[in-house]
């Protein structure tokens, strides 16, 4: 699926000033359960967003499919970003004003394959997922935070994306929720699509298929 080839970011003025991935070598394949680790500043963020085509500022070959995706034309590009890959976040990132059903609804809205007159029951079918359908018309704030999370990860999949992009998922929850969190990520029923997380946890790491870590801008691959 995706092949990362000599990925180097640096931040800074003509960005001479850090490097923070160095020469990065990676493949992702369809279905992976990848963990990515390393400590605080290493990068790990940096370079999710290199894999979630948000960040286009670095040096090196991205082959997605076999193809490298400068090679894509702008309107490719955002298909993919809208339509095929989803993300969550440590801190949700929920609308507070909007209802669970619309926070998971909204990401329908820039996927021209959907017709609005589907984003309700697809909704709902998201949530369902995650054992939420219940709480459709709950705000944000009448959750807890597994159970915000778990809007978030409805969110994330209501596009059926191919790839599956969480960034700390479970930092803000305790380790009996982030447990229950973490098993519903690496059971969701889209089987097929591939999840990168990136977690400071080690047991989590230990329950993905793969992990590698950064340290010094590098990668250590497979690290049992
Ligand atoms: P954490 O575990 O704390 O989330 P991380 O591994 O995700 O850390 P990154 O957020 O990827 O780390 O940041 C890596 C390094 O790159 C840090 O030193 C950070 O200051 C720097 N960095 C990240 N984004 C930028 C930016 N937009 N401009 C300048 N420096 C940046
Ligand atoms: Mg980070």
């Amino acid at each position: 699926l995706i092949e990362l080839r000599n990925i180097t970011r640096s931040f800074g003025l003509n960005q001479q000033v850090a490097k923070v991935l160095d020469s990065i070598n990676l493949t992702i394949d369809d279905g992976d359960k990848l963990a990515i680790v390393g400590p605080s500043g290493s990068g790990k963020s940096t370079l999710l967003s290199i894999i979630g085509l948000l960040d286009p500022h670095y040096q090196g070959e991205y082959l997605l499919r076999g193809r490298e995706i400068t090679t894509l034309e702008n309107k490719q590009l955002s298909q993919l970003r809208n339509n095929q890959i989803g993300w969550i976040f440590q801190n949700f990132n929920l609308i507070s004003h909007l209802t669970a059903l619309d926070n998971v609804a909204l990401p329908m809205r820039y996927n021209q394959n959907i017709k609005p007159k589907e984003y309700k029951e697809r909704a709902l079918h998201a949530l369902d997922i995650v054992g939420l359908a219940d709480k459709y018309t709950s705000k944000p704030s009448e959750l807890s935070g597994g159970q915000q999370q778990r809007v978030a990860i409805a969110r994330a999949l209501v596009n059926e994306p191919s790839l599956i992009l969480a960034d700390e998922p479970t930092g803000n929850l305790d380790s009996h929720t982030s447990d229950k969190i973490i098993e519903l990520l690496l059971n969701l029923p889209t089987s097929g699509a591939t999840l990168v997380i990136v977690t400071h946890d080690t047991n989590i790491a230990q329950r993905c298929d793969r992990r590698i870590k950064i340290h010094d801008g590098s990668l250590v691959n497979d690290y049992q």
